[in-house]
């Protein structure tokens, strides 16, 4: 598909919050979806989520004074529709209440943005991000820059302080600094644990001194080692770091 600059259809938001919802595991695209004329005061709101109240649905809706607007941007056309699904997020894990922060761009959106590689701001600001490729549009538009994520899981596992997308990439790459490649990992990835034996990285965390990895043990165990304890299994042979100083 090529850019849709000015053309977008319910069923192209459709797409995008079915790729969110394959990271996510959830079901947003099931909801109802409203292309609107114009939106907010002199048409200045470019979508929003309605959230579920007693027994009706919550539903999204976009405004086509911008979708429709071949000036508008598809990657800011595709970060306010994943600004929208975070507030879907929001509203259907109840984060307002994990988070015991009620406000609508609080914490718990901010969460929900960061881990979806979606801008942590309120208010758009146009021109946020580099003007659409067909390469980057797509790349956005399926969520391929998304790590699949279980939002509550991982609040559950590393606390409330959850990195965001660009603050994870920045931690690893000082990590990889610190450490080299072969000590920092990703999800995924086959390690070896003296004690422990060899395992699976199932999810990471990474700070600026370590990188905590919740590892799932052949034997069984699933637990949270760190980085500098384990090594990583390549093609069946276990890669230990041969020390640069003698
Ligand atoms: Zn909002």
């Amino acid at each position: 598909m090529s850019r849709l600059y000015g053309k977008w259809r319910v069923e192209d938001f459709r797409e995008v919050i079915r790729g969110l919802d394959e990271k996510t595991g959830m079901n947003g695209a099931s909801l109802s979806i409203c292309a609107v004329k114009a939106m907010g005061k002199n048409g200045n709101t470019l979508g929003s989520y309605r959230p579920r109240k007693d027994a009706s649905w919550g539903y999204f809706s976009f405004s086509l004074m911008y979708f429709d607007d071949n000036k508008f941007d598809d990657l800011d056309a595709i970060d306010v529709i994943r600004h929208e699904y975070c507030h879907y997020l929001v509203d259907a894990l109840g984060l307002n209440e994990v988070f015991h922060d009620q406000s609508v761009h609080g914490i718990a959106w901010k969460t929900a943005c960061g881990l979806l590689n979606t801008d942590q701001s309120a208010t758009y600001h146009g021109c946020f991000y580099p003007r659409a490729t067909d390469d980057s549009f797509m790349n956005a538009y399926v969520s391929d820059d998304i790590q699949p994520v279980n939002i509550l899981e991982q609040i559950d596992r590393w606390g409330l302080n959850l990195p965001s997308i660009k603050r994870r990439k920045r931690l690893e790459k000082s990590l990889i600094r610190k450490y080299t490649k072969l000590r920092v990992f990703k999800a995924g990835d086959s390690v070896f644990h003296d004690k422990l034996g060899y395992g699976k990285v199932l999810d990471t965390f990474p700070s600026d001194k370590k990188q905590l990895l919740y590892v799932e043990f052949e034997q069984g165990d699933v637990r949270i080692v760190q980085n500098r304890k384990v090594y990583k299994v390549i093609n069946g042979d276990v890669k230990r770091p041969v020390s640069k100083a003698v």
